[in-house]
């Protein structure tokens, strides 16, 4: 799968991308990551992208020829029109089964915005306006950072025999991942629960998926249709 991300900060994921998970991924010919300039798509000699937003307002909005260039380019590249994102405050939020989906294409283009946003009509040539969460970053960068691992971690072999997606958080339903243990049994005067020590292997399972759906309940009862109260800071 191939993924291209289009930004004025190209430089800001290049060390994201060069390690861990994503860099293993890589080298194993699972995905490909390509990061684009915004600038080299500008029609503007000088490299601008951005302009006072019509109708007045404070900040700069970003133009659409260059977002726009910048898609030509890239399904030129890859032989057909990529599914195109545009990540955004506004967006439709990203979970894990929208993950799953994506991982399903062949290629996903993510378009970075900075500034106060993107022209709209960018967003109604996009085939998908993403949220990462109800919060305002100053740029998509860590939201483009964001799906790409999420969704690389749903092709197959991208994880390794280290961790199962399977067993994670939101994988099977809406549910949390069950709490884990290592060594040592005794730390500080806490004791690792006796039952992960019995290699009794049903009680194992049973205790895991208890605790998984008092984590759920404690922590996002949303999940459940329940209404959550607001956590206290
Ligand atoms: N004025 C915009 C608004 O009210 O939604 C916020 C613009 S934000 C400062 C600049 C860029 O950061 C956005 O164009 C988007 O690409 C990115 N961004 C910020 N928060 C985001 C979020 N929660 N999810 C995805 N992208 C986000």
């Amino acid at each position: 799968m191939r993924f291209d991300i289009v930004t004025l900060y190209p430089e800001m994921l290049r060390p994201f991308f060069s390690q861990g998970v994503l860099l293993g991924a890589q080298e194993k010919g699972l995905i490909e990551i390509q990061l684009h300039d915004l600038r080299v798509f500008s029609p503007d000699p000088r490299g601008i992208v951005d302009d006072r937003p019509f109708g007045g307002g404070a900040g700069m909005v970003m133009r659409p020829e260059p977002f726009f260039r910048a898609v030509d380019a890239i399904s030129q590249e890859v032989g057909g029109r990529p599914f195109v994102i545009l990540l955004s405050a506004q967006g439709v939020r990203f979970e894990q089964g929208l993950a799953k989906r994506l991982a399903r294409h062949r290629a996903v283009t993510l378009l970075c915005g900075r500034y106060e946003g993107v022209d709209e009509r960018v967003a109604g040539m996009a085939d998908l306006e993403l949220s990462i969460g109800d919060y305002v970053l100053a740029g998509g960068e860590l939201p483009a950072a964001v799906v790409v691992e999420a969704t690389a971690r749903m092709i197959p072999g991208v994880v390794g025999r280290h961790a199962s997606a399977a067993t994670d958080s939101f994988y099977q339903g809406p549910q949390l991942g069950f709490p884990q243990y290592t060594r040592p049994r005794t730390f500080r005067g806490m004791r690792v629960p006796e039952v992960l020590l019995s290699g009794d292997h049903e009680r194992i399972r049973r205790f895991r998926m208890r605790e998984a759906w008092r984590k759920t309940l404690r922590h996002r009862p949303d999940l459940l249709g329940l209404r959550l109260e607001a956590p206290t800071t």
